[in-house]
């Protein structure tokens, strides 16, 4: 079961593959679940936005071909923000593809643990991890509440109500995940 479940980021297409329950669970999320920030405001943008992180949880598209489509269907001159540099920082739309595969796997994760009658999550040290990160530091190599951080990730990523407590993601280029604690 382990082995259905990315230990990194970069795993996550390799475990969407390998577990049909969590790939369903994702897509699900993706088409409903609100997303919080000013990228993605506007006009259809969050519905532009929703179709591309669903061709990635569905394995149509790369994590690279996801920012690139991004970058294009985003296009920061349709944007009411497009004048404001903070929203469109240099590598802005890379930044919003991970935060939100992030998001979505993690959250995917969190509801089928809880959803199996659970509340242990795991967070395994990622071999791309910065060690002086918060969540290196205090998330990584011990189990957490599943319904905690599942508060925290919705509240976050989904309401843009940002809080102080440790959460997954972390930053926009957090590599660590979620798994079901054995
Ligand atoms: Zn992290």
């Amino acid at each position: 079961m382990t082995a259905s479940y990315a230990k990194d980021f970069t795993d996550i297409p390799e475990s969407l593959r390998s577990n049909p329950g969590l790939k369903k669970k994702a897509l699900d999320l993706v088409q409903y679940e609100p997303v919080a920030g000013k990228v993605t405001s506007g006009g259809n943008r969050l519905d532009d936005f929703r179709e591309i992180l669903i061709d990635f949880f569905d394995l149509k598209i790369t994590l690279n071909e996801a920012i690139a489509e991004t970058e294009r269907k985003l296009d920061r001159r349709m944007s009411m923000f497009s004048a404001d540099n903070r929203v469109f920082a240099s590598g802005w739309s890379e930044r919003l593809v991970r935060t939100q595969v992030s998001r979505f796997y993690n959250q995917a994760v969190l509801e089928l643990i809880i959803d199996g009658g659970s509340d242990d999550c795991y967070v395994e040290h990622s071999a791309n991890e910065q060690s002086s990160s918060k969540c290196s530091q205090g998330l990584a190599g011990t189990t957490h509440s599943a319904s905690i951080m599942l508060e925290r990730l919705k509240l976050s990523y989904g309401e843009g109500e940002w809080g102080k407590d440790l959460k997954l993601p972390e930053h926009p280029h957090c590599t660590h995940t979620f798994s079901p604690a054995n």
